[in-house]
């Protein structure tokens, strides 16, 4: 959503700056003003976060005014920032929602907690009076104080069970609503036909490869996979049968998954693997693996049996490569193995050799 790629994590973490700070100083939360924040508090424009701070430091007042001039001299407009505005404007939708969500649960809850205290002090009050009422008197009138003792203890009892059943049923309410939040975002990186991770999931996950072979110096690999005449399958077979031989594919392809080896659904016909903290020969024998497994498959058509080969590149990701250069280097392995007659395995040193 902004400049450079951010993860889920890192997005809500800057939004939980950037929220209580607009709120705190009374700017309104708007995609505007919350493009600006966004960035300042993520600090990878140093010249918009130099000018918001100076003007902080002088304080003036971030009203509409400031908070347009800035965004006019910061923020051209283009097809992208568009693009970016609308997905800042689901984010506020989705953190709103989330908010209320939250408050709502939680209003019951502190309404129940706030009676419970009351009751509690107007027990233990009712009992100090006892107290000093039982001092000095006749054994039947510290009978009667007694008896109402006693009758106070149970209501008081009585009230807390009541109340402890409804914090138990508003606390499960709220464990519900993590939960479903929790599902929702894992469903949201799931490819729906094939059930494996999907493009989001990918970018997240090679974004996060990224980083951390630059932080610790390590290699992790890509491997890029499109099945050979896809088109063919569906021209010859419907696309109905397309749908089953890619679920097909993908499931072959998943039995290579492991705690380091996750695969996903790229988009249409193709597929991914990132290994993590695996040398380039590792991850070529585990291309060779699922070019020979896809291949050795038969998938049902009807009464007939289709045959699918796959062509798959190989590269590294590795510290001071960037993003785009590592899914570069995959592809264009890729693309040689399509132009040395499909259903093989190309890895980045052949590219090198290739001279491409
Ligand atoms: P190549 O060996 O060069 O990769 O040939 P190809 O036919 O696989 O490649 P091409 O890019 O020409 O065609 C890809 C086809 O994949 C076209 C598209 O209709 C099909 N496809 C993409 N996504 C889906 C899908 O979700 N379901 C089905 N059934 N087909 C899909
Ligand atoms: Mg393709
Ligand atoms: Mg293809």
């Amino acid at each position: 959503m902004t400049s450079r790629k951010c993860s889920f994590e890192e997005t809500a973490v800057i939004a939980r700056k950037a929220i209580p700070f607009m709120s705190e100083n009374q700017i309104a939360v708007n995609p505007r003003n919350y493009h600006i924040w966004y960035e300042y508090f993520q600090s990878t424009r140093k010249d918009l976060k130099d000018e918001l701070d100076s003007l902080l430091d002088a304080g003036k007042p971030m009203d509409e005014r400031t908070m347009e001039k800035i965004y006019e001299k910061f923020f051209h407009h283009s097809y992208e920032d568009d693009e970016r505005e609308k997905k800042i404007e689901e984010e506020i939708k989705v953190i709103n929602r989330v908010n209320r969500d939250t408050e709502r649960m939680l209003r019951p809850l502190r309404t129940g907690l706030s009676e419970l205290s009351g009751k509690t002090e107007d027990y233990s009050a009712r009992l100090e009076q006892y107290a000093n009422k039982i001092l000095g008197v006749s054994q039947q009138e510290a009978g009667s104080v007694l008896k109402a003792i006693s009758s106070d203890t149970k209501d008081a009892a009585i009230s807390n069970r009541s109340a402890s059943e409804r914090m138990t049923v508003y606390a499960k309410r709220i464990e519900e609503l993590n939960y479903n939040l929790t599902r929702a975002r894992k469903e949201a990186r799931i490819d729906d036909l094939t059930h494996i991770a999907n493009r989001r999931a990918f970018n997240e996950s090679l974004e996060r490869e990224v980083k951390w072979a630059t932080k610790v110096g390590k290699v992790s690999t890509l491997i890029m996979i499109d099945i050979d005449f896809f088109k063919k399958i569906n021209d010859l077979h419907g696309h109905q049968v397309g749908d089953r031989a890619l679920s097909g594919v993908a499931g072959i392809l998943d039995r290579r998954s492991t705690q380091d080896i996750t695969v996903f659904r790229y988009g249409g016909e193709e597929f991914a693997i990132i290994l993590h903290d695996s040398a380039l020969d590792k991850a070529i024998e585990v291309a060779e693996r699922s070019r020979n497994e896809v291949g050795g498959a038969t998938f049902e058509v009807g009464k007939a049996e289709i045959r699918i080969t796959i062509s798959l590149g190989v590269s590294e990701i590795k510290g001071g490569r960037s993003l785009d250069n590592s899914s570069r280097m995959a592809d264009e392995a890729l693309y040689l193995a399509k132009e040395s007659g499909r259903n093989n395995v190309k890895s980045e040193l052949e590219i090198i050799k290739a001279g491409c």
